[in-house]
Order: structure tokens, then sequence, then C-alpha cells
């Protein structure tokens, strides 16, 4: 993988899409695919907003059952299916005991509610891999439960409960990579680090004004390009309005934005995935994760600046404060006890909702030919699970344009690259049974859902050099990763190899041998001088680090 941006010639792309987040990564990939020529600019790193801030689950969305969102959770669900076949590493089929308390809904409504979720998920059987087919919900009373999941809180748990199956994603920071090289692979122009400062607006042939493209800031090299294209998308989540604002010369707040953080914390339980819905509108996720815990979820309305936005000490006590009244049967989490905390902004397209926790989860395509623009398309709102159809949607509207021609969509038909697995258990097994005197079998296990087929390339990249291949954590990841991270899949900061071209920081600071082994590495590869070192080390420190 290589950015554009630095060796741009002027070439005119059909699309410019802004944002590198999962909606523009699809985007990229739908259009590529269908024989437009894309060009993609980001300006952080891809993958790194709204897009790594998730729970990570690829899932219908049961609770928008209780908002009747009865074609949001269809569509979801046809997504759903169709990840699960397209990307079979990031995708795992995961058993979720969902509980219900007094003052939860009435239990024969819930029923309902579970048996239309199987219903709407009739096709979840066509798979491409039938071993990874999942069954119906089960009922699952009181004694049931509390046998799966000792922990659960005692006092007003109802006798009705529930076992179903959706997913969730091994890494959302990856799986939005392997969109963009699926991308590039049909021909997609891509580049991180490449902010568009402004629009080019020109008189179109009849009159109006029109966007004929953007100029776009190398941050790396910190030069402008004009990147001319005959359509703009714009895919910048919780940033669209204001980059819409900067077409127009307004400042209008057409988005509401709302705060989601999740915590990290040692493992509660093991490959079960437990909710508990509370109260109005919140829901407590106790996920499983990499030996881990992964516990979510706040949804607080933000009305800050999206740039200005982290995650706070105050939101991380707030979120324990919900799961010490919701969850664990007296055993208190405390601050200490959190590894790791992130999150990010939804970008709500619903604005009528009181309440943002009710808001709903849908996404807008629109133009801006009412306000008198030309030649640009908005994206908003939306879930990482619906964002391919979503990218189908945008490029079938594009192809109506008469200057703009293409084939049939694909994208649901074809592997991404790094995907191109049959049989995922096979092939860990045989991956198993090939690396076994390098990584135990759960390493590997690991490995392959971040890789997927690339792991052979992986291995052969690290084992040039024998310090490259030896495990710096449980997981298996190594400095071979950090160096294959820069070489080949474009990571320009320690921040872009510890938390999304790795999941090396993703469970909290590694410590500082870890730290200094890969910040030394990433130093000698992209030529810092100990400056730049120290900085790049102190920024990614902060990240993975919790505030006071
Ligand atoms: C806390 C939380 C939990 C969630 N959990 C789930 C879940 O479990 N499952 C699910 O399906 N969905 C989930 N979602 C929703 C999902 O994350 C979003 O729908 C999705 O990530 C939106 O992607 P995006 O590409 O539109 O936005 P982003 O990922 O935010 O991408 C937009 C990109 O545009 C870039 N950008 C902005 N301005 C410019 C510019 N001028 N030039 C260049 N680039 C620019 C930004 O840097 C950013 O990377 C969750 C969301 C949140 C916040």
């Amino acid at each position: 993988m290589k950015r554009f941006i630095e060796g741009h010639t002027g070439e005119l792309f059909d699309l410019l899409i802004v944002g590198g987040g999962i909606s523009g990564a699809c985007v990229a990939y739908e259009a590529a695919s269908r024989g437009l020529k894309v060009a993609l600019v980001e300006k952080a790193d891809i993958g790194g907003a709204t897009s790594a801030a998730t729970s990570k689950m690829i899932h219908g969305g049961m609770r928008y059952l209780a908002n009747r969102e009865f074609g949001l959770v269809r569509e979801s669900l046809r997504e759903r299916r169709i990840l699960t076949n397209i990307a079979p590493n990031f995708v795992q089929p995961t058993p979720f005991i969902t509980a219900f308390y007094d003052g939860a809904m009435p239990a024969w409504l819930v029923k309902m509610g579970m048996v239309l979720y199987d219903v709407l998920s009739y096709d979840k059987g066509w798979l491409w891999d039938q071993s990874r087919k999942m069954p119906l919900h089960k009922t699952l009373h009181r004694e049931g439960l509390l046998e799966l999941v000792p922990d659960a809180n005692r006092k007003g748990l109802q006798d009705l409960n529930f076992l179903y199956y959706d997913c969730l994603s091994h890494s959302a920071e990856r799986f939005t990579l392997a969109f963009i090289k699926s991308a590039m692979k049909y021909g997609a122009k891509v580049a991180n680090y490449a902010e568009v400062e402004e629009f080019i607006l020109e008189p179109d042939g009849e009159g109006r004004r029109g966007v004929a493209g953007g100029i776009v800031r190398d941050l790396i090299h910190n030069r402008s390009h004009q990147v001319r294209a005959k359509l703009t998308v714009i895919c910048a989540g919780p940033w669209s309005d204001l980059v819409v604002n900067t077409i127009l010369g307004t400042n209008v707040k057409h988005l509401r934005r709302s705060e989601g953080i999740h915590i990290v914390a040692e493992q509660l339980l093991e490959e079960i995935a437990f909710t508990i819905s509370v109260g109005e509108g919140d829901r407590i996720l106790i996920l499983p994760y990499r030996d881990h815990t992964l516990i979510g979820l706040t949804d607080k309305e933000y009305s800050g600046h999206p740039d200005d936005w982290a995650v706070t000490g105050e939101s991380i006590r707030e979120l324990l404060e919900i799961v010490n009244r919701t969850y664990g049967n007296g055993k208190r989490l405390e601050y200490r006890d959190v590894l790791y905390a992130y999150g990010g902004l939804r970008p709500l397209t619903d604005v009528s909702s009181a309440d943002v926790r009710k808001a709903s989860r849908r996404y807008e395509i629109s133009d801006l030919s009412e306000k008198g623009v030309e030649g640009v398309v908005v994206v908003e709102g939306g879930k990482w699970t619906t964002s391919r159809g979503l990218a189908e949607k945008v490029v079938d509207r594009i192809l109506d344009i008469p200057t703009l021609r293409g084939r049939p969509s694909r994208t649901s038909k074809e592997y991404l690259v790094g995907c191109e697995i049959h049989n995922m258990a096979k092939f860990i097994l045989e991956k198993q049974a090939k690396y076994r005197d390098e990584f135990t079998p759960h390493q590997v296990a690991y490995l392959v859902k971040s890789y997927g087929t690339l792991i052979d390339d992986v291995m052969k990249f690290s084992a040039q050099d024998p310090a490259w291949i030896q495990p710096l954590n449980p997981d298996g990841e190594t400095l071979g990763q950090v160096i294959y991270a820069i070489r080949k899949e474009m990571a320009y900061h320690l921040d872009d190899i510890l938390l999304r071209r790795t999941g090396i920081g993703l469970l909290g600071y590694p410590g500082d041998e870890v730290m200094n082994l890969v910040a030394k590495a990433a130093a000698r590869e992209l030529g810092w001088d100990d400056q730049r070192l120290k900085t790049e080390i102190d920024s990614a420190t902060k990240l993975m680090k919790l505030p006071d």
C-alpha cells in the first residue's frame, strides 16, 4: 500500500471521497470495483475515528426492534450475513445472553422480539462456510442464566431471559483496512494524513456552482495538491456537517453527536457476550475480547467540536457506576481495574428524538443541489455493520449520473483482500500446524483472524530477522508485524502501529520494554530523530493510558 498524494500528477478522478472511515472505505471499494476512478483522502489514519470506536458488534441490532425500526434491523442482518461470508476471519459468530430485570419490557413482548429477530434473519443459513451457521434463539430461565453468568445480579432478575447469536468483529481497525486494500486492488488511490482543506468550486455547464474536487493538504510532507474529480463524496462521519459548511460557506449544525465509551478489563466471562437492559434506553454490554472483557457503553449528547473529543476520567467513572449497579452481584469493578478505555462520537441524523439514546442509527444519503451546489454526495449516520450496503446504494445513485458509467455491484459476492478462506476452522488448524515451532495454537488463531490469508506473507516477512519473530505479547504480535505495518500497510505514526495495524496497545499500555522496542524499530524505519521519537511515544502513551 502506498499513499498516492505525494506522487499525484493531477489526473482527473471520477470520485473524490473525503474520509477514510468504514463508510469512505466501503464507497471506495464499491465504486472502484464497479469501474470508477477513485481517490480517497483521510485527514488522520484509516479507520481511526468512529470506525475504531465500536463495540465490535456486527449485528442486526435487537434493541432497534423496540423503536419499530424493522427495515434497519433487516438490512443489518442481511449485511451481517454478507460480512460473515466476505470476511470470515474478521466476523466471529458469538452466543449472546440477554438478561431482563424487573421494570424491563414485559416478557411476552421480548419473546416476540426474539422470534421477530429470528424471522428477520431468515437468510442467516446462506453462508459460504456452513460450519459458521448460527442457531435460533433459546429461552434461558433464571437458574440457567446464573449458571452461565454466575456474577449476574440476582435481585430483580426475571425468569424469562434469552440466548441468541450475533457476531463480533475481531478487529474493526484491520477490517476497515481490508476494505481499503480491496478498493486499491481495483485501482483506487488512497492517502491517509491527507486533509481536504477547501473545495474547488466552479460554475458547471448550466451556470450553477459545482464542486470539482478539493485542495488536499499532505500532512506528512506539508504540501497542498489539487485533486480534481467529477463528483465528491463526503464520508466524514461526525465531521460531515463541518465539511458541508466549508463547501457552502455556512455555519449550520445539522448533525447530532453522541459520545460512547468502552473499557477493557481482565476477563469476566469466557467467550459469551452478556447484555443487560438498564432503565430508559441504557444498556450494558459485557463482551469477550482477546481473553479480556470489553465493557460498554455510554450514549450521551456531545456538543463540542469533534476534534476536541477524548475519553475523560469522568466518563469512565460514569460507566463504572452503571456497571457496578447492574452487574457483579456485589463485586465491584474499580478504576484501577480498567486497563484501557476508548470511544468516539456517533454521528446521528435523527434530530427529532429528545434523547440521543433513542435516536435512530439509520444513515442518510443526500446532495447539496437544493442549496445551489452540484457535484457532491453527502453520506451521514449509520452503523459499521450496514456500511457495505450503504456504499452499494451510494454508487447506484452515482451511476445515474450520465457522465459516470459502471458495472453492477459485486462486493457482496467476493471475499475481501486477505479474507479468501473457505473453511475458517480448517484454515486455522492448517496454520497452527505450519507455525507450531514459532507460535502457540492460540497465537496462530489470533494472527489468522488479524491477517487472514496474508498470514503467510507476514510470517515470511518476519522470518527475515530472528528478533522480528519473537512474540511481544500473549497474542503473538511481533516486531516483524510492526515493520510490516510501516512498509506494507501505510502506518506513519506510533499509534497507527500500536492501535490499528496491530493490537499491541489495545489492551492498554503494553509496558516500557515493549513500547521501547516498538518505538525504536519504528524510528529506524521512518527516520525519526530523538525529538520526534519522544513526541510519538508521548502521544501514543496518552491514548493507551487512562486519564486521571
Ligand atoms: C461508541 C460507538 C460504538 C459503536 N458500536 C457499533 C457497533 O458495535 N456496531 C456497529 O455496526 N456500529 C457501531 N457504531 C457505529 C459505527 O462506528 C459508525 O456508524 C461508523 O464507524 C461510521 O463510520 P464513518 O466512516 O461514517 O465515520 P468515521 O469512522 O468517523 O470516518 C470519518 C472520517 O472522515 C475523516 N475526515 C473528516 N474531515 C475530513 C477532511 N476534511 N479531510 C479528510 N478526512 C476527513 C475523519 O478523520 C474520519 O476518519 C458505534 C459508534 C460509536 C461511536
